[in-house]
């Protein structure tokens, strides 16, 4: 049974850590965001304009990842308050860029940059909000597009569980007819193992996939490693490939690792 109190359902749009890319992504829909407004009722969304952020609601979507003390207690209200939580983006789904200290000393990091690095509150690891709370629906990227947004929100007010993406970026582009650029141009391209959602943005336009929407569905990164060192590429190079926006994520996290020792 819904949580609303209104006609409309509702949902709040929440940050964590995060550059607010993929809330940009959502006000960067134009004419479609208006739309969606007639359709529900957006109670928060700091970016945009509301504000209520203990709002209760039927969609909570979330954008950034678990990276201060004070984030727990904020993400566990959020689950009370809403029917289904939808986060969005890299940040939010393995941990993001900010991810890549969970392989460093943090501390020792934020000692190097800040003058007083005790009125930094962080944690040493940045974390993907599924691993706190329930998490209905995942939605990867860096950023998120908006076609998968909506699509999202109109599954979920069905009462539904939107299908998940998780092929590989490969049978994207091959459905688009794109010339691959690994075959053509020797370019070190992640899109064998990374899952789509984008539409095979990066190929479609001549350049490699830099595997910004995390892991397929059995990901032979193996595989991949070894073509991309039978390009020249050093380890630390082909590792890099791996540790980048989605370092956190399971399967490129142990590449990554496993290049690197
Ligand atoms: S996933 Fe990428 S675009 Fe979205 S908030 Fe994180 S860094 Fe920004
Ligand atoms: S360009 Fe990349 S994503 Fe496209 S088919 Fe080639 S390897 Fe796969």
């Amino acid at each position: 049974m819904s949580k609303q109190e209104t006609t409309k359902p509702s949902v709040a749009v929440h940050k964590f850590s995060s550059c607010d890319g993929c809330q940009l992504a959502l006000i960067n829909m134009g004419e479609p965001l208006l739309v969606l407004t007639q359709l529900v009722d957006i109670k928060h969304f700091a970016e945009a304009g509301p504000l209520d952020e203990n709002a209760i609601v039927d969609i909570a979507i979330i954008e950034g990842s678990v990276s201060t003390s004070k984030d727990l207690a904020r993400l566990q209200k959020i689950r009370d308050n809403s029917t289904y939580i939808m986060t969005i983006g890299a940040c939010a789904t393995s941990g993001g860029l900010q991810a890549l200290r969970n392989m460093a000393n943090t501390k020792e990091w934020i000692a190097d940059i800040y003058a007083n690095p005790s009125v930094i509150d962080s944690l040493d690891n940045s974390t993907p909000i599924k691993e706190h709370v329930k998490v209905d629906l995942e939605l990867w990227g860096c950023p998120v597009n908006e076609q998968q947004i909506l699509s999202a929100i109109r599954a979920l007010l069905f009462g539904v569980l939107p299908k998940e993406e998780n092929d590989k970026v490969c049978m994207e582009c091959k459905r688009q007819q794109s010339v691959c650029v690994m075959v053509t141009k020797n370019e070190a391209c992640m899109g064998p193992v990374t899952r789509t959602g984008c539409g095979a943005l990066c190929p479609s336009v001549g350049r490699d996939c830099y595997g910004c929407y995390g892991p397929s569905e059995n990901p032979n990164t193996n595989a991949l490693a070894n073509r991309l060192l039978g390009f020249g590429l050093v380890k630390e190079e082909v590792a890099r490939r791996f540790l980048f926006i989605n370092s956190a994520a399971k399967q490129f996290q142990q590449q990554g690792i496993r290049l690197k020792n």
